[in-house]
């Protein structure tokens, strides 16, 4: 793999840049495979809703984790040593883990040290798809704060969502909105995410085809970019909010000049965050106003390229989002609860609403969040999307079945592994299942989907959008 030498002249003089070594990174072919566990889905396993348990929640048979080795600066990320078909491993289709770069999860650094994640927060996650990021900020903050998950680009933001309804959370709505929508709702968040667009150099090693398509201009287009959706971002922040901003791009111009141009333009202060030797980051500052970054490469650090700067905001001006005056959504009727009730967790403290025909839960203490959300910008989807009513029954929806607020009670029937890629490819499955009617089906306790049982077939309700169509013989993914 030749990195291009224009590349290897730009990044001279980059704090912890070493020619030979990077070259030689990236010559080696060497892959490192790393996935982050859902501890939401683990806990309910579990029985428990604690998030501090030190186990790999995965059962073992799926991913060998037995060998797996923690990612140091990430609470529920790990190395595994070998990269598995993860396609063909029901356990990633029922959300209990995300296949993510490790250096990405260094995230969960940034916002220990930057927020008081105990409080109940509004966060923004703006270049959200396919949704690294987003499920790992879902599985940090607490149950009384809010994700707004947001993608520009309509393809990708269908992504997002599955992404976000397998992991399972119900204080999540997915946007797909340009940036600039955001500057309807000045001074709303306490953080934003904007894990930029970039010039992509920082995952050269990894995905070598990327590499035809680096140039110098794309790197002075990425920073244009880069600016536009910070200032439009920016308004949205309150007054002492966080902002982190991150690439995949080792180029000075879309980390340290971008750092410096922030602090031109807003009145924000860097936040420096504390790193462990051993973990090979390096610390930067930018050259004008010394803006503390950190930087990964892959011959210091067990990772991808990345960069990461945070930053707090100091004054917003007395903006707020104008209030909703008529929401599309309704709150579901006396009737609709009494049907709902029995399929949800008992205790959860969820406000149903109703939009056109579909049913939705979401966090009741976020009502205002989400009426002012869904008032201002184009929201794809908010909450848990429970079904549909038909006469006295709900037709559920899979992402119900995802969901971590379905109740424990609801019959379920455990599929082996050939069964379950079976139902995942949407084929006929044959279980011998007592109950008639709706069945959650589960692989090694997780849930994967529905499926109706009747008197003579079963009805098989994996999306057909998700459905796998790839052969075992395909080779990996
Ligand atoms: N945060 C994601 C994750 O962890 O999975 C990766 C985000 S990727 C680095 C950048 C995202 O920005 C892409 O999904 C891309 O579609 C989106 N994007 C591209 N142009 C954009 C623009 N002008 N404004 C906002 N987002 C943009």
């Amino acid at each position: 793999m030749q990195v291009p030498q224009q590349l290897l002249d730009s990044l001279t003089g980059v704090a912890g840049f070493h020619k030979e070594a990077f070259i030689q990174v990236h010559e080696s072919g060497e892959q490192v495979t790393s996935i982050r566990v859902n501890p939401g889905k683990w806990s309910m396993v579990n029985g428990e809703w604690s998030k501090n348990i030190g186990l790999p929640p995965v059962p073992q048979q799926s991913l060998n984790l037995a060998s797996a080795t923690k990612i140091p600066w990430s609470s529920s990320g790990y190395y595994l040593p070998e990269r598995p078909a993860f396609i063909f491993d029901p356990l990633i289709h029922a959300g209990a883990y995300y296949v993510q770069e490790a250096s990405s999860m260094f995230l969960e650094q940034a916002m220990l040290q930057t927020t008081d994640l105990q409080q109940p927060l509004r966060v923004l996650d703006l270049c959200a798809a396919p949704g690294g990021k987003s499920t790992l900020l879902q599985s940090l903050i607490s149950a009384g704060s809010l994700l707004v998950s947001n993608e520009v680009i309509k393809s990708r933001a269908a992504i997002l969502e599955e992404n976000c309804i397998k992991w399972g959370g119900a204080n999540v709505i997915v946007t797909n909105a340009d940036p600039s929508a955001f500057e309807r709702l000045p001074n709303f968040f306490d953080v934003i995410v904007i894990d930029a667009p970039c010039s992509g150099s920082g995952l050269f090693r990894r995905e070598p085809e990327a590499i035809g398509e680096w140039s110098e201009q794309n790197v002075a287009l990425c920073y244009q970019r880069q600016q536009r959706i910070l200032a439009s971002a920016l308004p949205a922040l309150k007054e002492g909010g966080v902002l982190i901003y991150s690439t995949c791009s080792y180029s000075k111009e879309e980390d340290e000049d971008i750092a410096d141009w922030l602090m031109d333009t807003f009145t924000v202060d860097s936040l420096p965050l504390q790193t462990n030797a051993s973990w090979g980051i390096v610390e930067t500052r930018s050259d004008k106003h010394q803006a503390c970054g950190y930087r990964f490469f892959p011959y210091n650090t067990k990772g991808e390229g990345f960069f990461i700067s945070c930053f707090r905001k100091q004054e917003s001006g007395s903006h707020s989002a104008k209030p909703p005056k008529k929401s599309l959504l309704q709150k579901a009727s006396r009737n609709e609860l009494a049907i709902i009730q029995p399929w949800l967790q008992p205790g959860s403290p969820m406000q149903l609403w109703k939009q056109k025909e579909e049913l939705l839960a979401f966090p009741q203490q976020l009502e205002k969040d989400l009426l002012t959300v869904v008032e201002h910008i184009y929201v794809r989807r908010a909450g848990i999307a429970l079904g549909k009513i038909a006469g006295n029954d709900l037709l559920p929806d899979h992402a119900l079945a995802l969901s971590t607020i379905i109740s424990p009670s609801i019959v379920a029937v455990t599929l082996k592994k050939d069964q379950a890629i079976q139902y995942l490819r949407r084929e006929e499955i044959s279980v011998s299942a007592l109950h008639k009617g709706w069945t959650l089906v589960q692989y090694e306790h997780y849930n994967v989907g529905w499926i109706k049982v009747l008197a003579n077939r079963i009805n098989n309700y994996y999306p057909q959008e998700w459905r796998i169509l790839k052969r075992a013989d395909a080779g990996d993914v």
